[in-house]
């Protein structure tokens, strides 16, 4: 086509070849999400240098009314960060924009371009003895942008909060181009409304996001890591109230996985529990500034054993070591994926309910599909679950429907930090309030009236609705 003809030249001219790439071959990976659940088609991939550039990518997509998807990393597990399959969709990808633009250590702040990965960000504040506590699986490759604008949570929530409330300022780029600078380096800012937050999360529907100011905290001196086999998932909550009124917010992760769980790491990572078995584990991390954390730690599963919350337990005596627990947690994802398909749900409930949502989400699934292999895995401190279904991915609709009707009886979320992307799209429509779905829709109208940034994600593409 003409157009797309003269559209691509000038994108050319704004980004120079390297910023521009066509070639169906290199364009591939931006095509398919990571979990090879979205194939799309992209126009063409722009990969911009700077913030000017993004806003000049923008501007032409405007006059052109090319639709924009955002990518970072794409490891997003939603389908948000791919185009659809029409060929008409460009995608905007942040890789190239990766500077560190500072740290403070005194001011405990980092600002920090889109395509920073996470892992290269989380470094760079430790060498200044200052920490980043996002932290997730996905870490070296996901993005900065890429986890503000999912708001990612991952696995020191239960300490941190998630992403949003580690997040500054932001500069991002507007649907027409305007960018806007807010890249504050304050921890009070109350002065008007806090647009940052409709950013937070909006996966890419609402503008880019090229840079973050983070809120770094004080690097722990001391960590210790315990893996605790439990009878069942209340032991398991008991457990963690037990140490909580122990030692405090010194933890800063305490994950649930399912001896299933762990067998399927066992099976295609070759790594071994180092625990007598049980029907669940729990592993948990505290850390610390202060000294003594260790002795502590122990005391205090000391008593929950006592108590008998815990079956077994094994406190991790090096570095080394905790990082052996920690794959038997972060190889799960990868595991089930080499075991076959699944189908995945990343809910979360009000946690002391998370026993009763296990057993009535177990006995539907029973009804559904008798038989079914369950791989249950999750943030058990901050009530979010990965209940994953080891089925062909041909049920999922059905399957999402029984697990998600459950998570609503619970009051729970269907999309605990993992976003809404495509793939949720119609769950999320279907369940929310409608007066919750029209003030969304009136916020994207408001800022991206021409519906270019990255449509059908989060909510429905406007035809769908007939408007
Ligand atoms: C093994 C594994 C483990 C994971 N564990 C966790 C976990 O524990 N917790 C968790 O929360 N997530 C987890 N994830 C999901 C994923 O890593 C996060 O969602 C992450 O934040 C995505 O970052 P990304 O850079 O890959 O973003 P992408 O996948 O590239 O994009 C994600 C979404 O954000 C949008 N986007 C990307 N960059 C921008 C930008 N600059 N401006 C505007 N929009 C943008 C995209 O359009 C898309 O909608 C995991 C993923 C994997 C593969």
């Amino acid at each position: 086509m003409m157009s797309d003809a003269a559209f691509l030249s000038r994108l050319r001219e704004k980004l120079g070849t390297t910023g521009v790439l066509m070639d169906p071959a290199q364009c591939e990976s931006y095509a398919i999400d990571w979990r090879r659940l979205f194939q799309g088609k992209p126009l063409v991939v722009a990969r911009p240098s700077n913030t000017h550039e993004v806003a000049a990518v923008v501007a032409l997509c405007r006059d052109y009314q090319i639709a924009i998807v955002p990518q970072a990393g794409n490891t997003g597990m939603a389908g948000g960060a791919v185009p659809d399959a029409s060929g008409r969709e460009l995608v905007l990808s942040l890789a190239r924009m990766n500077t560190i633009r500072s740290i403070d250590p005194v001011g405990m702040t980092m600002e920090v371009e889109a395509g920073v990965i996470l892992k290269t960000a989380q470094d760079a504040a430790a060498a200044q003895g200052r920490l980043l506590p996002v932290s997730l699986a996905a870490e070296g490759s996901a993005m900065m942008g890429g986890i503000v604008a999912t708001n990612a949570g991952g696995l020191n929530v239960l300490r941190y909060g998630m992403t949003r409330a580690l997040v500054l300022g932001l500069e991002v780029v507007l649907p027409d181009a305007t960018i806007v600078n807010g890249l504050r380096h304050l921890r009070k800012d109350n002065a008007g409304y806090d647009w940052k937050q409709v950013f937070i999360g909006s996966e890419g529907t609402l503008g880019i996001v090229t840079a973050a100011v983070m809120r770094l905290l004080p690097q722990p001196k001391d960590s210790v890591t315990a893996l605790l086999s439990v009878p069942h998932p209340q032991a398991a909550l008991d457990l963690l109230a037990c140490v909580q009124s122990e030692l405090g917010d010194s933890i800063t992760a305490c994950e649930m996985m399912a001896g299933f769980s762990l067998g399927l790491v066992e099976k295609h990572f070759g790594l071994r529990r180092p625990i007598a078995d049980g029907e669940w584990f729990v592993l948990i991390e505290a850390a610390s500034t202060l000294s003594g954390l260790r002795e502590a730690t122990e005391t205090a599963l000391g008593h929950a054993l006592q108590r008998g919350f815990a079956l077994d337990g094994i406190i991790a005596e090096s570095g080394r070591q905790a990082a052996e627990l920690w794959q038997l947690r972060e190889r799960i994802t990868e595991s089930e994926g080499k075991e076959g398909k699944s189908v995945k749900h990343d809910v979360s409930v009000p946690i002391p309910l998370i026993p009763a949502f296990l057993r009535a989400a177990d006995e539907a699934m029973a009804r559904l599909l008798p038989g079914t292999r369950i791989n249950c895995f999750g943030h058990l401190g901050d009530g979010n679950l990965h209940y994953n279904i080891l089925v062909d991915r041909h049920t999922a609709d059905e399957v999402n429907v029984v697990v998600h009707d459950v998570v609503q009886r619970f009051g729970g979320s269907i999309s605990a930090e993992h976003g809404i992307g495509q793939y949720r799209v119609a769950e999320l429509d279907r369940r929310r309030a409608p007066e919750e779905q029209i003030l969304s829709r009136k916020i994207k109208d408001a800022i991206d009236p021409d519906g270019l940034m990255n449509p059908g994600k989060v909510l429905p593409r406007k035809s769908a609705h007939g408007h």
